[in-house]
């Protein structure tokens, strides 16, 4: 470990908003330190599905997407209900097309564009997320100018002066080192999906839920902000994911199973142990995932055919049937009753459901959850015909929090009366304000870069250093 305790800008957590941060640090010029606690970065953006939600990009439009900024505004809105901060959500929308070109830019490729949970048009753009961050850990390494350390912990905020004159100026360490930050510290920990403290004491209802996030995702930065009276938004809105297989993948295939999947978006149905659907599945998985928890056993299986089969596409995406089938998750069979024998749900009733939706798909009768799209208005739903079957028992899972720190469009954290903490700033899921009660796919690696971005030129700033435009690894 460097024995260096000054810097320009301390980033604690190495995740996608950390490894950001550092980076464009970096490259304005600053002097970082970027903190892991674990014994490598990655935390959740490496178990990740790699989506990210852009708008406006060359891949959409070589694909004829019509999207905007203006657009994915507003879905960004419509998804949070309206109960997010209009000026996040605002300058995500005008800042993320430049954030799309600064990671092409850094050679991160993005070869395909779906469609996903709270999206009226398809903007995912999908990468490998533990490429994509090896690959911005190396340009920051490249750089000189990044101090990269793990097994570093952040435990505390250091302060000085009192009342309003009060700042932050560095971090200490678990082991008690304390390193100095002239520009700000950035809070960059994640979210709390393994701390069942924080689960417990902010969404009780998701205590049954499976936590997915990174192991060291346990609220620290949540937790080292609220002793100094920063503000938290969004703590009521905190949501599981649907999708979360119920079975373990078969020995072998531990690291190729995914570990969501979401087939509805291209045309599964969603039922329940008694063979019902419960749910319109054309919205978001948040959404699904409270109605699963509500299901018999917390259990709900996706049922689809054919069709839905012949549009699996591999891992990171939420898309890959092929390989849950391979890991023994996903199951088959010729008919809808041996498949509901597999699954041990009650066949008849499973027939019952598919002959309804099939009728609604047909425009024969109204469809019993009011489903008229794949997602969110996009895409018309197909009749469940083409065998063989196919079915996967899933979950909700606690992937991430999305709730937290009060931030400005600056990254800079803001106290319970709506005051800047000098020298504090926020990145990534453990932000709240941003999705409001519920987030769309793809938003949350792109926020991390987004934000990551506009904080660390605004800490390096301050710390006096010059600011370049960002455009090379530095
Ligand atoms: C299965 C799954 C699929 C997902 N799919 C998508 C997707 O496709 N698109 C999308 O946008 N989002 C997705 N998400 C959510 C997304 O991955 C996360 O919200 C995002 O990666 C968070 O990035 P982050 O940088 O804020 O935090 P993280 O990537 O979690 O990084 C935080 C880091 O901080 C470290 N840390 C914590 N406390 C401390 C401390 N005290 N000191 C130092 N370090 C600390 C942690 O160990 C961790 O390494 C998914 C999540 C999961 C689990």
């Amino acid at each position: 470990m460097s024995a260096a305790t000054d810097f320009d800008l301390v980033a604690v957590g190495a995740g996608m908003a950390g490894h950001c941060t550092a980076l464009a640090g970096a490259q304005a010029g600053a002097r970082v330190a970027l903190l892991e606690k674990t014994g490598q970065y990655g935390g959740s953006t490496a178990m990740c599905g790699g989506a990210l939600a852009f708008a406006g990009t060359d891949i959409q439009r070589e694909r004829g997407i019509a999207d905007s900024a203006e657009l994915l505004e507003e879905d960004l809105m419509k998804a949070g209900r309206y109960r997010n901060d209009r000026a996040l959500v605002h300058e995500y929308a005008v800042r993320q097309h430049d954030a799309y070109r600064w990671l092409q830019g850094l050679g991160i490729p993005f070869d395909q564009v779906s469609l996903s949970g709270s999206q009226s048009v398809p903007r995912n753009h999908g990468t490998d997320p533990k490429a994509a961050l090896a690959l911005l850990h190396r340009h920051a390494l490249a750089s000189g100018r990044v101090d990269f350390r793990t097994h570093a912990a952040a435990r505390r905020l250091l302060t000085e002066g009192e009342g309003d004159a009060r700042r932050v100026v560095g971090v200490e360490l678990a082991d008690g080192t304390p390193l100095r930050a002239r520009g700000g510290v950035v809070l960059a920990t994640g979210g709390f999906s393994r701390a069942a403290d924080l689960v417990e004491r902010f969404a009780p209802e998701l205590r049954a839920a499976r936590p997915m996030g990174g192991e060291g995702n346990t609220g620290d930065g949540l937790r080292m902000a609220w002793a100094l009276g920063a503000d938290l938004v969004d703590m009521g809105h905190a949501k599981g994911t649907f999708g979360a297989p119920v079975e373990a993948p078969a020995p072998g295939h531990e690291g190729r199973a995914p570990r969501i999947v979401s087939a509805m978006y291209r045309g599964a149905i969603v039922v329940n142990r008694g063979g019902r659907r419960f749910v319109d599945e054309s919205v978001s998985y948040k959404v699904i995932g409270d109605r699963c928890l509500q299901q018999d056993g917390a259990v709900a299986f996706q049922v689809f055919d054919q069709q839905v089969m012949d549009q699996s596409s591999p891992l990171p995406s939420v898309a890959d049937y092929a390989a849950a089938l391979a890991a023994g998750q996903l199951r088959t069979a010729p008919t809808l009753a041996a498949l509901a024998g597999e699954l041990g749900i009650d066949a008849a009733r499973l027939q019952r459901t598919v002959e309804r939706y099939n009728a609604a798909c047909d425009g024969r009768e109204p469809d019993e959850w009011g489903r008229t799209s794949l997602s969110t208005g996009f895409g018309r739903p197909t009749r469940v015909e083409r065998g063989p079957f196919y079915g996967i028992a899933c979950t909700t899972g606690l992937t991430s929090t999305y709730c937290g720190l009060r931030t400005d469009t600056t990254g800079r954290v803001l106290d319970v009366f709506g005051r800047v903490i000098p020298g504090l700033y926020a990145m990534g899921e453990l932000v709240g304000g941003f999705h409001g009660e519920t987030y769309m796919s793809g938003s949350s690696l792109g926020k991390g870069c987004v934000f990551g971005r506009i904080a660390a030129a605004d800490a390096a700033a301050r710390a006096g250093v010059a600011v370049s435009d960002g455009g090379s690894s530095g």
